[in-house]
């Protein structure tokens, strides 16, 4: 592949500005590694220094840079333009969350039902046959969640209005579910059942199938189904 031009046509939106919104279109040239985040900073650079987006790590970890590109939720830093094989592509910010400016949209909806007191750290999982060098027997990794918010974005039901708490959310709770016991597993089940919880869910799986990090959030879900109802026949006949 060699290198040749593509037209983006990029979301803009300014309160009070450019309000409403507009598509404002960029003719770039584009490599065979060429990113949309790679375009949209070479249009920052070469053409409109005022376009808003967010982003960071440039290597799928931290999250920050997921957009629509072409309809469908995405991170710009992984996502190949050439690969996307079409001559214009459009870059929108994500549904479902307030757009703040341009590409920006508003990440504190995303985070509402998600507990600061949830871990988002775990042990370390170690492959049963694995020999562990004991001074990083103790160490953990993030979840795979980038809270990228792709999965809230794509949900039928999150773009029906704030009365759902999301697939990313329910997939934190049923996370917290595995290691807890008691009343906080009771509370956790609780609101997994709640009115913005599980049966919200239309099962259309659109979050699983844009999830970058493989959460897959609509198995949580599935399984946070299966604990309720688990939960309730338990309840019925008095078991424990
Ligand atoms: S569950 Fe997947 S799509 Fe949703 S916020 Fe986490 S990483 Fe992004």
């Amino acid at each position: 592949m060699t290198e040749k031009k593509v037209r983006f046509k990029i979301f803009r939106y300014k309160p009070g500005a450019i309000d409403p919104p507009r598509y404002d279109t960029f003719e770039v040239p584009v490599g065979p590694r060429t990113v949309v985040l790679d375009v949209l900073e070479d249009i920052r650079v070469d053409h409109d220094p005022s376009l808003m987006y967010r982003h960071s790590c440039h290597h799928a970890s931290c999250g920050t840079c997921a957009y629509k590109i072409n309809g469908q939720e995405g991170l710009g830093c992984v996502t190949n333009v050439m690969e996307l094989g079409a001559d214009e592509v459009v870059v929108e910010p994500l549904d479902a969350l307030s757009r703040v400016v341009d590409l920006v949209v508003d990440m504190s909806e995303f985070y509402r039902d998600i507990s600061p007191d949830w871990t988002y750290l775990r042990e370390s999982e170690w492959y049963p046959e694995s020999v562990t060098a004991p001074e990083i027997e103790h160490h953990v990794r993030f979840e795979n969640c980038i809270e990228c918010g792709a999965c809230v974005s794509s949900c039928p039901v999150t773009a029906a209005g704030d009365f759902y708490m999301g697939p990313a959310a329910l997939a934190a709770i049923n996370r917290e579910l595995s290691k807890s016991n008691g009343a906080e597993s009771g509370n956790l089940l609780d609101l997994a059942g709640s009115e913005r919880g599980v049966w919200q869910c239309h099962t259309a799986f659109e979050c699983s199938a844009v999830c970058p990090s493989d959460v897959n959030p609509a198995g949580h879900i599935m399984e946070l189904r299966r604990r309720l109802i688990m939960q309730k026949v338990k309840n019925l006949f008095g078991l424990k």
